[in-house]
């Protein structure tokens, strides 16, 4: 093979481009990725600010990898979620020791995460990573695909492989290339991120509450500080962005109460407009979609990189099962069909599930305000249904791939 001949090209390495990197290691298989924005550089957009929460799924996949004690090291554990809803007095309340694990997800700050992962990623000799560079054209044939490489200076070089994979982003120009359409929905909401200090010790515990503008979440982040995830309208996300820092935090607690007391020291903030997007298809000759190329969710459930790392775990075990009783082949037909069939289900249902939280708790509709009362009350209630939520959020529902379930691959 000549040394431009990859396995598998992988456009993009943010946090899912990266993951998929790290986890075919084990496969032996010659892998580039290619990444547009250097990992420290400010402009980066998978490894910034925003804090992520890793569910069970995703924490089982990076100790499978040998990579969980690095990435635990950085993070936060999440013992309990508050779940309310502004101007009622009901509450649910779901707990690690009660869902029988020590921790109900972990949260890392992304460029934390990153850092790991790039480290990891130094040591491997199977990878190539091609940084600053874009794709910026592909041709897709029964054979093998090609992509063309565009360095930072403009020149120009050709790479063919078995597989390629488009893990960029929820803008994906490599699905276009692809010839794949995304229906997009615009929420007509923005997450305004950053971190504060709470005057209350926030113990372990995540908060989601549901406000009139949308879904707030307050996660606990290393040195007793607290990071939030605001949405608020597009109409009045600019207003809020640029606020003072105590005109901000006045309205966040307003927003928010004082269950965790005062609010002071407000870190860098950055907001995010909020789009539903999902792929019409997930495969084409020789090509794959994955991460938010595939599927892009409101961030209410705190599901996107989780959800992404299960089709990490789903094409891993695609290409190295044994025994799958088809060709393992990576980018074979047999192979894509496999990897579309187990996919289209878990997507499917994260983003129904993300998609009818954010119109539930969104709408002041009478009927809706009613099925909330009910679903609040619902969820304390009816034994099972607080653990079924908790399953999804935890990543650890429907058919897992073996990455998924902390089974290493060799
Ligand atoms: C406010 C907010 C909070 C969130 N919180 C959580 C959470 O708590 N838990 C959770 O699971 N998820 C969360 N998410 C979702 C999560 O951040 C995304 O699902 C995740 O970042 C997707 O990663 P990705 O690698 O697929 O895409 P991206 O992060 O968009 O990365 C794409 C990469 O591709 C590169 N690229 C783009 N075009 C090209 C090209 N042509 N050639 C080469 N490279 C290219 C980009 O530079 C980038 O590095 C949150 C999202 C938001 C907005």
């Amino acid at each position: 093979m000549s040394k431009d001949y990859y396995d598998i090209l992988i456009a993009g390495g943010g946090m899912i481009g990266t993951s998929l990197a790290l986890a075919l290691a084990p496969l032996g298989l010659r892998v580039a990725v290619v990444e547009a924005i250097p990992r420290k550089a400010a402009a980066q957009p998978s490894f910034d600010d925003r804090s992520t929460a890793l569910s069970r799924s995703t924490q089982r996949m990076f100790e499978a990898m040998g990579l969980w004690p690095d990435i635990v090291a950085a993070s936060t554990p999440i013992s309990s979620i508050h779940v309310s809803d502004q101007g009622r007095f009901g509450f649910s309340h779901i707990d690690a020791e009660e869902q029988g694990v020590e921790a109900l997800g972990y949260v890392v700050i992304n460029r934390v995460l990153g850092a790991v992962l790039q480290d990891a990623l130094d040591d491997l000799e199977s990878v190539d990573v091609i940084c600053p560079a874009r794709i910026v054209d592909i041709e897709l044939a029964p054979e093998r695909a090609s992509a063309v490489v565009e360095h930072a200076d403009g020149e120009r070089q050709t790479l063919s492989c078995g597989l390629l994979v488009a893990a960029d982003g929820a803008n994906s120009a490599v699905r276009d290339m692809m010839g794949i359409t995304a229906q997009k929905s615009h929420y007509g909401q923005r997450a305004v991120i950053g971190n504060l200090l709470p005057e209350k010790d926030i113990d372990n515990m995540a908060y989601e509450r549901f406000t009139k503008q949308g879904p707030l979440a307050m996660l606990p982040v290393a040195d007793g500080r607290a990071g939030f995830v605001w949405t608020v309208s597009e109409q009045d996300a600019d207003r809020v962005m640029a606020l003072d820092d105590d005109a901000f935090l006045a309205e966040l607690q307003h927003e928010f109460g004082y269950r965790l007391g005062e609010f002071s020291r407000v870190g860098k903030r950055a907001s995010y407009p909020l789009v539903l997007s999902r792929a019409l298809r997930l495969t084409s000759t020789r090509s794959v979609l994955i991460g938010n190329s595939a599927h892009g969710l409101h961030p209410v459930s705190a599901q996107g990189f989780n959800l992404g790392m299960r089709d990490v775990a789903a094409i891993v075990d695609c290409i190295a099962e044994p025994g799958a009783g088809t060709d393992t082949e990576p980018g074979s037909r047999a192979m894509l069909e496999r990897y579309a069939r187990w996919r289209q289900s878990d997507q499917k249902k994260l983003v129904r599930f993300t998609d009818s939280l954010v119109k539930l708790f969104g709408s002041e509709s009478r009927p809706l305000r009613t099925l909330r009362n009910i679903g609040m009350l619902g969820f304390d209630l009816i034994p099972g249904v607080r653990s079924v939520f908790a399953k999804h959020t935890m990543g650890l529902a429907g058919k897992l791939p073996r990455l998924s379930r902390g089974v290493p691959i060799k």
